[in-house]
């Protein structure tokens, strides 16, 4: 069968898209060709009766405009135009708790589903990922230059300031306390635990070679050349470590 725009189903139920779409007619096929191509995609939408157990169990669907039952039935009509739409906002309300995947007759994975559209909004840097990630900057510079993401002394008033009046009840003697665990990787305050050099430096493989760090280049490309510099110090570092090893 050959399809005038490429999607497989619009030759059943109609062409979706508006006279005037928010992006052209390409973009928007791109964007869900992606969707459709991650290889969670066949497993996480099997077919969907529009019966809204979903909706009706979803956490998020209580507090905001979201319902993963909507975001399912735009995937499977295949809806690109309404499929970008809920890219620009709804997809992260959900939180990610998988009730919806627990409940559905059909066994799809809504959650699973907003996944991939997260990983793909992501990937097409769109406004939304930037505006949603952009706290997180902070907390993964953390991770990427100690391992860790969140250390004992970020537990102060300064960084938890939503806690009200209830964080001046944590005021503790923090480095003594630290001191008295028997590990010593343990014994920091900076950093959750020490993480080894080599450790960190294969955690950067990982990253390059699973596609977080091009991600984060798509997102902020700033934060993104501050990450870099201290991975090539903590490699060159590795490198220094390894020949005098070889010296010894
Ligand atoms: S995804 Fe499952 S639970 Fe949700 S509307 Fe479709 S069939 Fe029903
Ligand atoms: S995973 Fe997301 S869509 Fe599913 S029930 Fe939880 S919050 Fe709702």
């Amino acid at each position: 069968m050959t399809h005038a725009h490429g999607s497989r189903i619009q030759s059943y139920i109609g062409d979706p898209i508006s006279e005037t779409p928010a992006v052209d007619r390409g973009q928007l096929q791109e964007i869900f060709k992606d969707i459709q191509a991650d290889l969670r995609f066949d497993h996480e939408l099997n077919g969907c009766l529009n019966c809204g157990i979903c909706t009706a169990t979803c956490p998020a669907a209580h507090y905001y405009d979201f319902s993963p039952r909507e975001i399912v039935q735009l995937l499977w009509t295949e809806n690109l135009e309404g499929i970008y739409d809920a890219m620009q906002e709804k997809i992260w309300a959900c939180a990610q708790c998988y009730t919806c995947a627990a409940r559905c007759p059909f066994e799809n994975s809504p959650g699973g589903l907003i996944m991939i559209m997260r990983e793909t909004a992501i990937k097409h840097g769109m406004k939304s990922a930037q505006d949603v990630l952009r706290p997180f900057s902070r907390v993964m510079l953390k991770l990427i230059s100690t391992g860790n993401q969140l250390a004992p002394d970020m537990i102060n008033p300064q960084h938890f300031a939503d806690w009200g009046p209830n964080i001046s009840k944590v005021d503790a003697p923090l480095k003594l306390l630290r001191q008295a665990i028997p590990m010593p990787t343990l014994n920091t305050t900076t950093t959750a635990w020490e993480v080894n050099l080599k450790t960190s430096v294969e955690l950067y493989t990982i990253w390059e070679m699973t596609g977080v760090l091009k991600q984060l280049e798509t997102i902020d490309e700033n934060l993104f050349d501050v990450i870099s510099d201290i991975m090539e110090e903590k490699r060159e570092e590795w490198d220094e470590f390894v020949t005098e090893q070889k010296d010894d």
